[in-house]
């Protein structure tokens, strides 16, 4: 590993007027092993994992009127049941930032005002006043987007929306598009994989990008930030939100952020990806900071081949998931699907099988199988160190720093079925009814060869399987090795 000394990651901050659902839990599970690694290889208080929740704005207002409730009282709702599934999930992140924490806003007004003082590179304004114009729908009193709209029509008034006008505070980006694409062909940002990069690119060419706006009349989006020069508005979502990867480390004096920023790696779903490697980029150049090192963007999910939606009622919630498998098992079964960045399908009614097969009759078994014979066999005594396999770890190491969970995963399964294959292929319990020198001292090389091999495959789970792998490796490091009262994984019933 190149001079790693520090190790930021970052989730999106989740926005509450949706319930935690796979996509959630894909990404924070993924930001999860790597922090995991990270801790592992360059310590812990190297590594920072942030998460959190996206709170403001017109929807939550709206979602919160509709449940009867004040808006902070609903996001606190929504917000906790975000912690609840990650720690349900044991998600071991550093800190869950919420949008309506005092800290972060305190600090957005800070940020916000600094950017209305500096200038672009072309010496103008960053931030200028002008006429929004938008479709906005009487009936819900606030602004809609062409996308939102059923047949032309607000989708709850089923009117037409009308044409109007207010004004606003826009974010000049148009001045940062040609750095922005310098940093992402260079890759100084690097954005993976290649495909969102170069859609990215793609969209810096078109030179049609229109500046964005960073605030609303209070009118249009009541519940938010307030603007610190004009109290009128309210910030609009992208200052507010974006800003949460450095307001959580204290910026701009906090030692967190001088010890952590940039991040190292940002990951999210690719409705966002406009956002991260455009707006985001050209606020942090604003304020003369170093940009992220990376932006590592995964796919939409279709369940069973279909896409997720609230109305085809396929939402999977991880917690339900969590329920039947565990946590770490859900992990895996997640992970294992598909390729980090490949378009994801999940496939539910494919688990149970895949949990037998691997976790159960897999992994499980294996564990119950060598440390049931080294009990039988050698008293439970093992007079050797491990043998480690450097060149297998180093290739996980690889795998993990290039995002190829499922990879990295693969090869952990050939080694449990190589060495499943291997204790068939030496039978070991012949062996031992064998008066033979020599049987018995091939025994003793079989089962130390499956010693260490356990050994490799407990090392090599670690980042994904953290309590799994901490229980064999408390097995195997007993004086006296023992098959573990319960398995590892429990069968499914049915
Ligand atoms: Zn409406």
């Amino acid at each position: 590993m190149e001079n790693l000394k520090k190790y930021y990651i970052t989730t999106p901050i989740y926005y509450v007027n949706d319930q935690p659902h796979i996509g959630h839990a894909y990404t924070t599970i993924v930001a999860d092993v790597l922090a995991r690694f990270y801790r592992e290889k360059i310590g812990t208080e190297n590594v920072y994992f942030l998460t959190g929740t996206d709170e403001h704005g017109a929807k939550i207002a709206e979602s919160a009127a509709k449940a009867g409730i004040d808006p902070q009282k609903f996001t606190d709702m929504v917000s906790q049941k975000f912690q609840v599934t990650w720690q349900n999930l044991d998600i071991a992140y550093d800190q869950f930032i919420r949008t309506t924490d005092i800290q972060h806003q305190k600090i957005v007004q800070d940020i916000l005002l600094k950017l209305k003082e500096a200038k672009t590179p072309q010496g103008q304004d960053v931030i200028y006043q002008a006429e929004y114009q938008g479709l906005y729908c009487v009936g819900c009193e606030k602004f809609i987007l062409e996308s939102e709209l059923v047949e032309g029509l607000c989708p709850d008034h089923h009117k037409k929306p009308e044409q109007l006008a207010e004004q606003n505070w826009f974010f000049r980006l148009q001045d940062y598009l040609e750095i922005i694409a310098q940093k992402i062909k260079s890759e100084e940002l690097k954005i993976y994989p290649d495909s969102r990069k170069n859609e990215v690119l793609g969209l810096l060419e078109k030179q049609n990008l229109p500046d964005f706006s960073i605030s609303r009349s209070k009118k249009s989006v009541p519940w938010g930030i307030d603007l610190p020069w004009d109290e009128t508005q309210k910030a609009y979502v992208w200052v507010d939100a974006l800003s949460n990867y450095i307001t959580a480390l204290d910026y701009p004096d906090g030692e967190k952020f001088q010890k952590f920023w940039p991040a190292d790696c940002q990951l999210m779903a690719l409705d966002i990806l406009k956002f991260h490697a455009l707006y985001w980029p050209a606020i942090l150049l604003a304020l003369d900071l170093p940009l992220p090192k990376q932006l590592n963007i995964h796919g939409f999910f279709t369940i069973n081949g279909q896409k997720m939606s609230k109305t085809l009622g396929n939402v999977i919630d991880p917690n339900e998931l969590v329920k039947i498998y565990g946590a770490e098992s859900t992990k895996y079964l997640i992970l294992s699907q598909f390729s980090f960045g490949a378009e994801s399908d999940i496939k539910v009614e494919d688990f149970p099988a895949k949990y037998n097969a691997d976790l159960v009759n897999g992994l499980g078994n294996l564990v119950n199988r060598v440390t049931n014979m080294i009990e039988q066999y050698l008293g439970g005594e093992i007079n050797l160190k491990a043998e480690l396999e450097t060149e297998f770890l180093q290739d996980l190491e690889i795998d993990l720093q290039s995002l190829k969970f499922r990879d990295a995963l693969l090869k952990i399964w050939d080694l449990i079925q190589e060495a499943n294959i291997f204790v068939d292929q030496n039978k070991p319990w012949l062996l031992s009814k064998s008066e033979k020198k020599e049987d018995q001292e091939k025994l003793k090389i079989v089962l130390e060869k499956l010693f260490s091999k356990l050994y490799n495959i407990a090392q090599a789970l670690k980042p994904f399987m953290p309590e799994k792998s901490q229980e064999i490796l408390a097995i195997l490091s007993a004086d006296k090795i023992q098959k573990p009262s319960e398995p590892l994984f429990k069968r499914l019933e049915n």
